[in-house]
């Protein structure tokens, strides 16, 4: 199939040529249509499948047939992400997708000043793409009017939940006309996830695609065993020797993804470390550094993350075990993407034996365990437990439900009082 027999106007098929695609991926092929026709839908689709083209581009097109108001656009069109990183990258590819069209669009999420938000939102927007947290400091002061919102998306449902933010999805839901196209998207499909579902979508279109890398053939994954104390040192190895230039490094904690950025950088190896410590300037800083290959390495926790979407990226590095095995799964997921090969490598060392065994039960695959000469773990070393590292609660704090970043739960408690 080509982009062509999807019903897409020329400016669309202009952007599309000018982003290098040559053909619909399969969540592309399946969502645009029902999209075009106007009806609801559920995607079981997950980051670096197209999604992301997958509504935009439909959108685009119905709001381009749609009549427009003469004077200031009317905000139609919004899109909730989870994390401020998926909402800039939504934000710009409504705009790439959108180039040749006159629609305005915006990004709002918290972190950043939210004056230059207000007069942007002031100004007139067609198409706003939002975190929800910010959005609702935006309703609460009034500073967006949501009455003409005709098509709402909530982009990745079960990573909402996931960072608690269901009140926060139903109140904005509360917000908007109930005459609307609903367009959801997750990659998994919990109870949950079917509640939400039943209470948004009306007769949706059900659109599967196969999970993403599970059993990928575009990611090689190697598993190498090591010792902990000498894993950084491996990795310095292997960047060097084998001349990557641009590897996303997973750690557990944040620390350790600022250890690990602290050592590359005095090994020669330029770094940055991006994680939920850091303010939202430096990481879009750091993420926009890696992209333009102006650092070779983004050391990165899972929720910094999430959502992150790199073209073509090479090489994925565990440097620790994630130690929920789904983790694992979104991890590599950020490589081998749209058709691109990608190499994925776990550096493990005795403790995180349990973590490995789980990975292999859930993508059900056994990996062969390397051995790197020189870095051959030492067998007298016996397993620890694995310190969760800084993330610990003080005593006598109470044990946060979700993990959403701290702001937001500090947020959602202020409106909840
Ligand atoms: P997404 O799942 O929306 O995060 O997209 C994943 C990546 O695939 C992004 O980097 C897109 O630029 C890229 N992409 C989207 N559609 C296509 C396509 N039809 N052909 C090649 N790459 C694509």
């Amino acid at each position: 199939m080509l982009f062509s027999d999807l019903n897409l106007s020329a400016p669309l098929l202009k952007a599309i040529q000018d982003e290098g695609y040559t053909t619909p991926t399969p969540v592309q092929e399946k969502a645009i249509p029902p999209i075009l026709e106007g009806r609801d839908m559920l995607a079981g689709a997950q980051t670096g499948t197209g999604k992301t083209a997958g509504f935009t581009l439909p959108i685009l097109e119905l709001l381009s047939k749609k009549p427009h108001s003469k004077g200031k656009p009317l905000l139609r069109v919004l899109i909730l992400t989870p994390t401020r990183e998926l909402a800039a990258q939504v934000g710009e590819s409504v705009k790439a997708y959108g180039k040749y069209l006159p629609f305005k669009s915006a990004v709002i999420f918290g972190g950043v000043g939210i004056h230059p938000q207000i007069q942007t939102l002031r100004a007139g927007i067609d198409i706003l793409v939002a975190t929800p947290g910010r959005l609702l400091d935006h309703v609460s002061q009034g500073t967006i009017d949501l009455r003409h919102i005709d098509t709402f998306v909530l982009d990745e449902a079960d990573r909402m939940l996931d960072m608690g933010f269901i009140k926060d999805i139903r109140r904005v839901i509360a917000l908007l006309p109930a005459k609307r196209q609903n367009l959801l998207f997750s990659a998994t499909y919990s109870d949950e996830i079917k509640k939400l579902c039943e209470s948004i979508l009306k007769n949706p279109a059900i659109v599967e695609v196969a999970r993403r890398n599970t059993s990928s053939e575009l990611v090689n994954q190697r598993v190498i065993m090591v010792d902990c104390k000498r894993k950084t040192a491996l990795l310095g190895k292997l960047i060097n020797e084998n001349k990557w230039e641009q590897v996303l490094v997973f750690t557990r904690t944040k620390h350790h993804a600022n250890k690990v950025s602290e050592y590359l950088a005095k090994i020669g190896i330029s770094s940055a470390a991006i994680h939920g410590n850091k303010s939202q300037s430096a990481r879009t800083k750091a993420l926009a550094d890696f992209k333009n290959g102006s650092i070779k390495v983004l050391a990165a926790t899972d929720i910094a993350a999430r959502g992150l979407d790199i073209d073509q990226l090479p090489h994925v590095v565990n440097l620790e075990l994630p130690n929920i095995a789904e983790d694992y799964v979104h991890r590599i997921g950020r490589t081998g993407r749209a058709g691109n090969n990608g190499e994925a490598i776990s550096l493990v060392c005795v403790d995180e034996h349990d973590y490995l065994r789980g990975i292999e039960k859930l993508i059900n695959k056994k990996f062969e365990r390397e051995i790197i000469e020189g870095f051959e773990p030492d067998p007298n070393i016996k397993a620890e437990p694995i310190q969760q590292g800084r993330g610990q609660r003080p005593q006598g704090q109470p044990k946060r439900r979700d993990n959403a970043p701290r702001e937001y739960v500090e947020k959602r408690r202020e409106r909840q009082r």
